[in-house]
């Protein structure tokens, strides 16, 4: 892959990695002792005692929050680690069988660690 082309998914990436990075925020606070682990904020019931509706509500909430933290964080690590992979020189090969991954596949998945045979076989 040309430099001029890797300095393009570089930009993508890191614009996707602040993206990410401000939903996380919203959802979720920075764990202080491992850099890079998010915490699904617990919903804050305020000063009152909360009725069982709303507690249903809450937890429901925070169930959704930690699926999308999850998800977000999944991402972010996949994000990070592509930004890594430019840094030595290896972005855009495949991490399972070392060919490279097709431009196509980059433009849609930036983050990817996969070419699109192994994508399908891993079911990623
Ligand atoms: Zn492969």
């Amino acid at each position: 892959m040309q430099q001029k082309e890797i300095e393009k998914f570089k930009q993508k990436l890191e614009e996707n990695k602040k993206e990410l990075e401000k939903m996380l925020k919203e959802i979720a606070k920075k764990e202080d002792i491992t850099p890079g682990e998010w915490k699904t904020k617990f919903p804050d019931f305020g000063e009152h005692t909360p009725s069982l509706d709303e507690s249903v509500d809450e937890v429901e909430e925070y169930s959704q929050n930690l699926v999308i933290e999850n998800r977000l964080d999944f991402k972010l690590l996949d994000i990070k680690r592509a930004l890594e992979k430019i840094k030595r020189g290896r972005y855009g090969t495949c991490e399972k069988c070392g060919s490279e991954i097709s431009i196509e596949r980059l433009n849609i998945i930036p983050e990817t660690k996969y070419c699109t045979k192994c994508a399908l076989k891993l079911n990623k």
